[in-house]
């Protein structure tokens, strides 16, 4: 260990603390188990020229001015517009739910007056403030949507019962009463150029940040350092103690052909009797480019076992239980903050990283000028 400041985990969080801990003068170590940096959203060029999303779909989406412009600095971000579409029953329709996907999927011509009155009345009115995913489903779309399009693949997604899972998963979907299909309603919406690998490498190219890859540490290893920004498993920080958190992991078979497989990126299979959740094409990622070969991604997704790449943080009432002795013990500790999406245990996309990890950064310079200690979060996981 070079510097006394030790980040761990060089994904987002960990490289933008880096960056600007070395923009104001402060040298440290990030470390990462990883042989590669950027975490879950590493890409890479194959040898048939396609980007690919080794850990599944990233698109870049935020509504965060400081966010957009800091990102810029770093890679070449080309507007990128995502579509989805999503098979269910035998039928390919449009997603997120919009006009299109209602009036295929009832076989009318509405407008988006008579769409957004005829949903009205097919959503729950007797569910006042909806606690769980299907409540939330059962109110704002009624039945039959619900059941065509989310029931299924929540199921197969997340492993359980969407009558288990938090409204706010589903709240992460828009539904649309017009013909706007894009994926996402923020402003900005890119994917850089050249992959996330080189942005996060650019952002780590700085002679006060030191980089070493495929090293594991633990706690007890970085015992000597003055500060430790953790982005691993919060769990883990703690040895286990209080029982290991539940995460999703993703299983993906990837198959090389020439052509074009599936006409779009992300095709998802909502019919809970078909195994996979989706497919992503992923060339379709970068529309600027052509290419004759093709790499395809058919996604499983399943309980993580140790050793697994941790994905989605499950966050059911026994991972909440847990999760509030993890913040409690992180409270006490010392010398310690914790980040992104596995040290919060949120299921958090990158803007929210990089924004998270701007603020984290200003808090640290703050506290060493006024004298104070780093808190170990600065927003509650819970
Ligand atoms: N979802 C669904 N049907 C779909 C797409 C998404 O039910 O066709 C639900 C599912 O529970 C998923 C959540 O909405 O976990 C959030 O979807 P998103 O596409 O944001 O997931 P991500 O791309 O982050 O896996």
């Amino acid at each position: 260990m070079t510097a006394s400041i030790v980040i761990v985990g060089a994904g987002f969080s960990g490289a933008v603390i880096a960056r600007e801990l070395a923009e104001a003068g402060i040298a440290t170590w990030v470390v990462d188990g990883r042989s590669h940096v950027a975490g879950n959203a590493h890409t890479e060029r194959r040898d048939n020229g396609v980007m690919v999303h080794v850990y599944g779909p990233h698109i870049f989406h935020t509504g965060d001015e400081r966010v957009w412009e800091y990102i810029n600095r770093y890679g070449d971000m080309v507007p990128y517009n995502h579509r989805v579409k999503a098979t269910s029953g035998g039928h390919v329709y449009s997603l997120p739910v919009n006009l299109h996907t209602i009036n295929q999927f009832f076989d009318a011509t509405m407008s988006p007056t008579e769409a957004a009155a005829f949903i009205a009345e097919r959503g729950d009115a007797s569910i006042d403030t909806p606690v769980s995913f299907e409540d939330q489903a059962l109110k704002f779309v009624g039945r039959d949507l619900y059941e065509a399009f989310f029931k299924g693949y929540t199921q197969k997604q997340w492993g359980v019962s969407p009558t288990e899972l938090p409204a706010s998963i589903l709240a992460r979907l828009p539904v649309r009463f017009s013909y706007e299909d894009s994926y996402f309603n923020h402003p900005y919406q890119a994917i850089p150029r050249d992959g996330y690998t080189p942005i996060v490498e650019a952002l780590l190219d700085h002679p006060l940040i030191e980089v070493t890859l495929n090293r594991v540490v633990t706690p007890a290893d970085l015992a000597e350092a003055e500060h430790v920004f953790w982005s691993g498993p919060i769990d883990e920080y703690f040895a286990g103690e209080f029982g290991m958190l539940g995460y999703r992991t993703l299983d993906f078979v990837e198959e090389e052909t020439t052509g074009d497989f599936q006409g779009c990126p992300v095709m998802n299979y909502c019919d809970v009797d078909v195994p996979y959740t989706r497919i992503t094409e992923h060339k379709h990622f970068a529309p600027w480019e052509s290419h004759e070969g093709t790499i395809t991604y058919t996604e499983y997704s399943r309980l993580a076992e140790p050793g697994d790449i941790a994905y989605y943080p499950i966050r059911q009432v026994r991972e909440k239980e847990q999760l509030l002795q993890y913040v409690e013990a992180a409270q006490k500790a010392t010398g310690v903050t914790f980040m992104g999406r596995l040290g919060t245990y949120r299921y958090l996309d990158m803007d929210v990283t990089i924004k998270e990890a701007l603020e984290i950064a200003d808090e640290f310079l703050a506290c060493r000028r006024e004298v104070r200690q780093m808190p170990p979060f600065m927003v509650n996981p819970l």
